[in-house]
């Protein structure tokens, strides 16, 4: 049986990300200003080696976790990532994998190993199709042809289900929306458009900026027309649309102003081994201690169960729902994206 937090949800997804480091410097994410060359990046041996990602994976799968995202920073910048995803795809239990990626180091060979260790999904992040808007928000002058490239380069490799993932920016690429919808129309790819959400402490987030997942749907909406779809399965973050004229389907993720806490059954692990229980927690429990302590397997699951357990997590729903007068939640010191990975 799985084990339930407080709450009352199971553990079903845990998200790995691979490395602190980035070849993108995306405004949302990691901006120039803080992460330069004065920021202090993760040393090799503090990452935590793949003998103990896996470790930890099987004994997360022994809670019932069955489906595993790579993240990162950029999870291709981690060194021979292929043979962690070929160490993880062999344990049982876990019957998913996925790779949040840019897709820009995704070159055809890197492709084909990937797909060769087991991996047969990616989802790709691109925030929009010119040139001039995805160059301001990577900020370091990558072309949206090389993010296409990756794509491609996935699909030819025999990768299946693959989706791109646009984060919608208020001023930033909300005239992209309708064009990337465009695009992908038709293409098999899915899409699935993400509201700008207030994670970390550097992005400048503001509720302002969001554009919500009812206007991204009506701008979508009025140029192709879309129904409703039944989710793939409880709990599924993005809220699925299809075209009605058979062009494929959307996804849109509502994190800000429709929050799906209620059935959140993910957990996170940094590169350094800290598990979060919330893409907004302030922090973590140290694994990689734990670990290179010498615990038992059974101390392992035992600690591992106590901490989800315990988990009572909702940012999402407290923040929709503060009393006024009170120190907005959202100023809290939060964990990094480019650490937990989203
Ligand atoms: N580098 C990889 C990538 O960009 O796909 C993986 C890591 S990145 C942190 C994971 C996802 O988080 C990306 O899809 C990115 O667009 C999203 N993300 C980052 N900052 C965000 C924010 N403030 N609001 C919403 N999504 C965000
Ligand atoms: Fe890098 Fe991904 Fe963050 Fe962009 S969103 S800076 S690609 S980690
Ligand atoms: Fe899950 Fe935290 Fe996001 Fe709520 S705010 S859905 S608990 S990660």
């Amino acid at each position: 049986m799985s084990t339930l937090d407080a709450l009352g949800r199971p553990l079903h997804d845990l998200r790995i990300s691979v490395t602190d480091r980035c070849n993108f410097r995306c405004v949302y994410c990691m901006p120039k200003e803080v992460f330069n060359s004065q920021h202090r990046f993760l040393g090799r041996s503090e990452l935590l080696s793949f003998e103990e990602i896996t470790r930890l994976v099987r004994a997360s799968a022994q809670l019932g976790v069955r489906k595993i995202r790579f993240t990162g920073g950029e999870p291709l910048v981690r060194r021979d990532l292929e043979q962690l995803i070929a160490m993880v795809a062999a344990i049982e239990g876990i019957d998913d994998m996925s790779l949040t990626t840019n897709a820009s180091l995704l070159s055809a060979e890197r492709a084909r190993q990937l797909r060769d260790a087991g991996l047969e999904r990616i989802n790709v992040s691109l925030d929009a199709l010119d040139d001039a808007t995805f160059m301001a928000v990577n900020d370091v002058g990558v072309p949206v042809v090389e993010v296409l490239r990756g794509i491609d380069n996935a699909i030819a490799a025999g990768m299946r289900n693959i989706k791109v993932n646009m984060v919608v920016k208020k001023g930033l690429n909300e005239h992209a929306i309708v064009p990337m919808a465009k695009h992908f129309h038709g293409s098999g790819v899915i899409l699935r458009f993400i509201e700008f959400m207030d994670v970390g402490n550097h992005n400048q987030w503001q509720h302002d900026s969001v554009l919500s997942a009812s206007e991204i749907h009506r701008r979508i909406h009025r140029e192709l027309a879309l129904e409703n779809i039944d989710p793939n399965y409880p709990g599924e973050v993005a809220k699925r649309w299809r075209y009605c004229d058979g062009g494929g389907e959307i996804g849109i993720i509502a994190s800000v102003t429709q929050p799906f806490c209620g059935d959140c059954h993910r957990a996170r692990l940094s590169a350094v081994g800290q598990l979060y229980t919330c893409l907004f927690a302030s922090g973590g429990t140290d694994l990689r201690q734990v670990l290179r302590s010498g615990v038992s397997d059974e101390a392992l699951l035992a600690q591992l169960r106590a901490l989800w357990s315990a988990r009572s997590d909702r940012y999402s729903e407290q923040r929709g729902r503060q009393p006024s007068g009170t120190q907005p939640l959202q100023f809290r010191p939060k964990v990094e994206m480019s650490y937990i990975g989203g």
